[in-house]
């Protein structure tokens, strides 16, 4: 039994070796078995330097060079070490999304994009809780499948709409979590100038009208906004999120989730929400673009922040006080009034009465 350190295993992916091969009678350390989860570019130890350090430099130049060439074969290419790992990486979030009920029977779909014209995604009709990696699929970015045994998810192409207009969407989640769903199925876009982290991590959430699922129109719809925007609520219907790889995309979901949780709990507490000001969500900002996260918000004026006029708390709205005030007479049911009225009418007419 060899061992292989993250080194060795760096030199075999640049060799071009057979690394299945290679892997089949070696234990990896710790280190090893990270390197071989994240994507390799081959061109990045040109200067002897390692692949980690010099990955994001390369990126840059070549943005699908972390990935295998397509030119060798569809097949090759659907099972290379790299996109296997990725494989496994999809099915690791969609047992984080079932675990954490933000996606019910077959629903919900997740997608990486591993080239110019290519994406792994999702099979329909399959829980995303339980995936294996053979049960996932390829396609370009028309939708049209490529590999894999199974279907590929019917909401693919509003996942590609936003691959195509946003370069820097490496992936893409969709999901039903509740909470974040309600507000969609409620038609309310989610407060603002809340909670810092989803200010810094997703910003101001959008709703887009409700579309048929898995149609060219909710697509077209949702990469209009996915330039400002990487978390998107679907009337009557879920989340969309896109992040710089799966797990970036998924923590949108975590995020969307937690708030939408929070702010209707603190809702029901009977008192007004507070906010912090719009100062303060303007220094959220600027640590927002140190991050490089998009926000429509950038380029607004201060006053124009912190704009919760959309948000009507209903549930916050109290019960009449009864201490001593006449309750309005449009807050009398009819049964009372009418009780009322013959009370009134049988006093005075024992007041008239003479004797
Ligand atoms: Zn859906």
């Amino acid at each position: 039994m060899k061992f292989l350190t993250a080194k060795d295993v760096e030199q075999l992916l640049l060799s071009g070796e057979d690394i299945n091969a290679a892997l089949e009678n070696a234990k990896l350390t710790p280190s090893a078995r990270d390197l071989l989860r994240q994507p390799i570019n081959p061109r990045s130890s040109r200067n002897g330097n390692s692949t980690v350090s010099n990955q994001s430099n390369d990126l840059i130049d070549t943005p699908w060079g972390q990935y295998p060439d397509p030119s060798i074969g569809v097949e090759k290419f659907f099972t290379h070490p790299v996109i296997q790992r990725l494989k496994e990486d999809i099915c690791d979030i969609g047992r984080r999304l079932w675990q954490r009920a933000y996606v019910d029977g077959n629903g919900g779909n997740i997608s990486i994009r591993v080239g110019e014209n290519l994406a792994l995604c999702t099979p329909t009709l399959v829980s995303k809780g339980f995936m294996k990696p053979e049960d996932l699929c390829l396609v370009d970015l028309e939708g049209d499948q490529k590999a894999g045994q199974n279907r590929r998810t019917s909401e693919i192409l509003m996942h590609l709409a936003i691959m195509k207009k946003q370069v820097k969407a490496k992936s893409v989640v969709h999901c039903h979590p509740p909470h974040a769903t309600a507000f969609a199925v409620a038609g309310v876009k989610p407060p603002t100038c809340m909670i810092p982290e989803i200010e810094v991590f997703i910003g101001e959430v959008p709703l887009v009208p409700y579309s048929t699922p898995g149609t060219p129109e909710l697509g077209r719809q949702i990469a209009e906004l996915a330039d400002n925007h990487n978390t998107i609520l679907m009337a009557n219907h879920g989340v969309v999120s896109w992040g710089k790889n799966v797990e970036d995309a998924y923590f949108k979901m975590e995020i969307i989730e937690a708030y939408a949780r929070t702010v209707v709990v603190a809702s029901q507490l009977g008192t007004e929400l507070k906010t912090f000001t719009k100062p303060q969500l303007n220094d959220l900002l600027e640590i927002k673009k140190t991050l490089d996260i998009p926000d429509s918000r950038f380029d607004l004026k201060e006053c124009e922040l912190c704009d919760n006029d959309e948000w009507r708390p209903g549930i916050t709205c109290t019960t009449p006080s009864t201490n001593g005030n006449t309750p309005a007479k449009q807050d009398v049911d009819p049964q009372t009034e009418e009780l009322v009225n013959q009370i009134t009418t049988a006093i005075m007419e024992r007041l008239n009465s003479p004797g």
